[in-house]
């Protein structure tokens, strides 16, 4: 079984043109910021479930409302599992929080402090982390760099979760892309703390990082902790299992140790939703 814990839906409307431009200028290329229902279904078919949420970030202008999240559960309701996204400078986003949880039975949470410039120990966040711990809500966190102008990257760094998992030791956290560029940081985290985890998406088009990354995990004994996503639309899952599939391609090409095949097989076929408690 793959599960893709990374998956996001938006509409060009919900992007500020200053977040698009800046977005297409780091890649290079269009970001595809028009996820219909029957794109998103179409590139989903090589996963056997996946994780969908949106990002609600005013700061850097991103705003998805968790209604159209959880519109694509309803529409398939077999595969997908929504996370929530509130952005903790809007003032009512504990109620929201509760209103997409409880009404929209959204079963989890999309963070992203560095995009919605607040601190990730901000009082304003740890009233998000107490009601998640308390009902067993697992939280996807972007903590790693990006490419937002806006995003002030003091608030960036993966250890400044250490804090927050001393304060909140049954909070289930997801550190998104390993943590980008700061891996060395995500892993130690990750193996010290029991209920943080960390995602491999957007990163097997860096495959100097990935390949460093995932052995770095290796030797560290953190293997267990990652997941696979594929930050969909950045990429499709089919591109992103080949990019797990194909890193010890890299590694001949350049004389390198390879992965074990083991480690990328658990990789892909780990249930992700058992270990979350979302199954
Ligand atoms: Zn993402």
């Amino acid at each position: 079984m793959i599960v893709d814990v990374h998956t996001h839906v938006w509409r060009r409307e919900h992007w500020s043109e200053e977040l698009a431009r800046e977005s297409q200028r780091a890649r290079g290329s269009p970001v595809w910021l028009e996820v219909t229902e029957e794109a998103y279904a179409q590139a989903l078919r090589v996963v056997d479930r996946a994780i969908v949420f949106g990002l609600r970030a005013r700061h850097v202008g991103l705003l998805v409302p968790n209604d159209f999240v959880a519109g694509f559960v309803r529409r398939f309701p077999e595969k997908l599992i929504g996370f929530a996204s509130v952005d903790p400078q809007e003032p009512s986003y504990m109620v929201e929080l509760e209103r997409a949880i409880e009404d929209l039975k959204l079963r989890g949470v999309k963070l992203g402090p560095v995009y919605q410039n607040v601190h990730p120990m901000d009082k304003r966040m740890r009233s998000i982390y107490e009601y998640c711990e308390r009902r067993h809500l697992p939280i996807l966190i972007h903590q790693g760099t990006t490419f937002a102008r806006r995003a002030p990257l003091r608030f960036a760094s993966p250890l400044l979760l250490e804090e927050v998992a001393f304060a909140h030791p049954d909070l289930v956290m997801i550190i998104a892309h390993l943590g980008h560029p700061w891996i060395a940081e995500t892993i130690v985290l990750i193996r010290k703390h029991p209920n943080l985890y960390a995602d491999i998406s957007a990163l097997h088009y860096r495959p100097w990082q990935f390949y460093n990354g995932m052995m770095l995990a290796l030797e560290y004994g953190v293997m267990e902790k990652l997941f696979f996503g594929s930050d969909y639309p950045f990429a499709t899952p089919q591109e992103a299992i080949e990019g797990v599939r194909g890193i010890n391609d890299f590694a001949r090409r350049w004389s390198l140790p390879p992965l074990p095949d083991e480690a990328i097989a658990w990789i892909l076929e780990r249930d992700a939703l058992r270990l979350l408690g979302l199954s």
